[in-house]
This record gives structure tokens, sequence and C-alpha cells, in this order.
């Protein structure tokens, strides 16, 4: 949750120190030298939040269109386009698309179960897009009867609830046996309390890896506090997902040019959220919630990005992996790939999938082409066929 701030606080104060001598010898040169880039700055933040906000903002509460089949969002088609023609050619070419058709993917998660993030679930609500919240249920208001409603009708708004224990101290305040509890029964409240299923993605607290000694199979992601993306097919540690620190007052900008960058780079960028302000419990690096909206307002508007929570991205992810590794058995004219899906894995999951031509099946029914530009395989069912 905390990061260390001497270093940001060192470079700070070397600044105001060199401020100050300059201003003391020579006022008139300091005026020049702190003006222009001060100007500067207000220009570049007038323009940019100007821009951005006009552009993203009919796209922040617009609905998201979603695949009947698969319930996934669906890309954008190709400008002047109304439909993707089915494949035609004869061959197979399996292809899985990356990150369901989309360029890059992104996942809002939020930590600790803030009352802040409760105060604030309507506006995040009207986006239409499945965030994930990591609750922490003793800590403070987080099972207060406004937040159980709010967590209940994330839950039915199709955002997960995943694991952040139950009381989020240092890891080695716990013994085993403790920690193991607590990472137990974070879980039943979700599941009693709350009425969410066994969650299979946990935050660490303080982002303290040693957690990982704790979970006993029980989860198939884990979310660090460390810095990065991950990429299609890559060897990022699934108990290890890197993320978008956000520290407190940062604006949609810094958001919408990460999302850029997962779009350009073709990666899933998680940011790690803390306090939404305004609110008078800024617990922790607290930025506008009218900020986070406008940035996914911004993934809506181009149509590229895929926003979904860190169990539907990863489980994707995991899937292309697992799907990709595997040898179809057959010949030219009939293939079949048959899987086993990790331990844990949640159901009702799909990939998105191109060939060059024929026909794909499960057990023994055609799927249908989506005219956004693939078909979708359920992963539940265990085997995909194809003939020519
Ligand atoms: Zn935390």
């Amino acid at each position: 949750m905390q990061r260390n701030l001497h270093r940001k606080r060192f470079f700070r104060g070397i600044i105001t120190i060199m401020s100050l001598h300059l201003l003391r010898t020579s006022p008139l040169i300091a005026c020049a030298v702190f003006a222009a880039p001060l100007l500067f700055a207000v220009a570049c933040a007038g323009a940019a939040s100007g821009d951005d906000f006009s552009a993203d903002a009919p796209f922040v509460n617009s609905a998201v269109e979603r695949s009947p089949v698969s319930n996934l969002a669906l890309p954008a088609l190709p400008d002047g386009t109304t439909a993707i023609p089915a494949p035609a050619g004869t061959d197979c070419d399996l292809a899985i698309l990356n990150w369901a058709g989309f360029d890059g993917a992104a996942s809002y998660s939020f930590d600790d179960g803030q009352p802040s993030h409760v105060a604030h679930w309507p506006e995040l609500k009207a986006t239409g897009v499945p965030m994930t919240f990591y609750l922490t249920p003793n800590m403070h208001t987080t099972s207060s009867d406004a937040a159980v409603a709010a967590w209940k009708d994330a839950l039915s708004a199709g955002c997960e609830l995943g694991n952040h224990t139950l009381r989020h101290d240092h890891y080695s305040a716990y013994t085993a046996d403790t920690a193991n509890a607590d990472v137990a029964d974070c879980a039943t409240y979700i599941q009693t309390t709350l009425g969410g299923s066994a969650s299979c993605s946990f935050a660490y607290p303080y982002g303290e890896t040693n957690w990982k000694n704790n979970f006993g199979g029980r989860f198939l992601f884990a979310r660090t506090i460390n810095s990065g993306t991950v990429k299609p097919l890559d060897s990022t540690d699934p108990l290890g997902l890197p993320v978008f620190f956000v520290d407190a007052g940062q604006t949609h900008s810094a958001f919408n040019a990460a999302l850029d960058k997962s779009a350009s780079e073709k990666s899933w960028v998680i940011f790690l959220f803390h306090s939404l302000l305004p609110t008078d419990s800024n617990w922790y690096a607290g930025v506008q919630a009218s900020d986070v909206t406008a940035s996914i307002g911004h993934a809506k508007r181009g149509g590229n990005i895929w926003v979904d929570t860190v169990e539907t991205v990863g489980s994707y992810w995991l899937a292309q992996k697992t799907l990709s590794a595997v040898v179809p058995t057959g010949n030219a004219d009939a293939k079949t790939w048959t899987w086993t899906l990790p331990a844990g894995y949640p159901s009702g999951k799909y990939l998105r999938v191109t060939v060059s031509g024929g026909t794909l099946s499960q057990s023994g029914v055609d799927i249908s082409w989506n005219p956004r530009g693939f078909y979708e395989v359920s992963l539940d069912n265990g085997s995909l066929s194809w003939r020519k």
C-alpha cells in the first residue's frame, strides 16, 4: 500500500534549495528561469485536460457492447467497416487473438475496500466497465452496511471482489497459521457475507509477496505493487503481476498515456488505485474519481483497449498460453486440440480465434463467426475441432 517517498522528497528538497539560492543571488534570472516552464506547464495542462475531457466525455457512461456468447466486450470495427467477413480459405492456420481482439488491455483495481470507493461506486458503475476491488474486511468501514450494499451491487455489475487479507497487517506480524487464516477469512467474507464466488485473485498487502507461502493453491493471480505490464505469451509470474502504481494527485493525462502505451505495445496494464477524491477518507494516494472515469472514457473512445477485471483479462492471457502450447491431432483435412485448464481456473471463459478457412466446432456444434472478426471458443469444453 505505501511506497517509499524518501527519494522523491530528497530531489524536491534539492530543487527547493537551488531555487532559494538562485532567487537570493540573481532575482531577475530566477524569475525568467522559473516563470517560463511554469507558463509552459499551465498552457500544456490547460490544453491537455480540455481536449481529453471534451473528446472522451461522451464515452465515459456510454454502453459497452458485448458478445452474446462470451459476454466479453467487443472491439471496434475498422473505420468504414460494418462487418468483417468470415474466413473463406481452405487451410486452418489457427490463430488466437491477443487480448480478446483488442490492441491492449487494462484492469482498474482498487485496494483496501476504502470508504471512498463505496462513496464513488455509482460513478464507477455508470462507466459499465467491470473493475477489481481488493477487499480487506477488517479495515475500518469496509464491512459497513453501505459498503456491503455497494460490494454486492458491484458483484451484480460484473465486478471482481478480490482477496487483500482480513486485516492487512505487515507479513512479519503473522505466524504461518494466522497468515493462512487471514487469507481464508477474507475469502469467507467475500463468499458468505457478500455472496461472491471464491475469488481467484489476490493483492499483496504492502506489496509483500511472502504471502505466496499461504495461498495453498487458492489463487491463480496475485497482484504486486511493482511497475510493469504483461504481454501476450510472456513469462510473467501470474502470482507476481505488475502494476501502474497510481500516485497522489495523478490525473487522467497520466492514465490515458498508460492506456495508449498498452495499445501500442500490445500489453496489459493493471492500474492500482487507492483513495478516490473528493472524500474525507483520503487514506492514501488520493486521485479525483473524475480522472479515473475520464480515463475509462478515453479507453472506450478508441475501441482498441479491452477494459475488464484482473480475473477476466488474466484468465484470457493464461488460456492463450495453454492453448498455444497444444499440438493438435489429425491431418490437413481435420484437426483436434484438447487441453486441461489449470486448477482453480474460473468457468465460463472463452478465447477468440481466427482461421484461414474451414469450420470450427466444439462437441459437434459448429461455432458461428462473429462479424467483429473472430470465433469464440469455450474453454470449459476442453476440446476444439476443425474441418476443411
Ligand atoms: Zn492495501
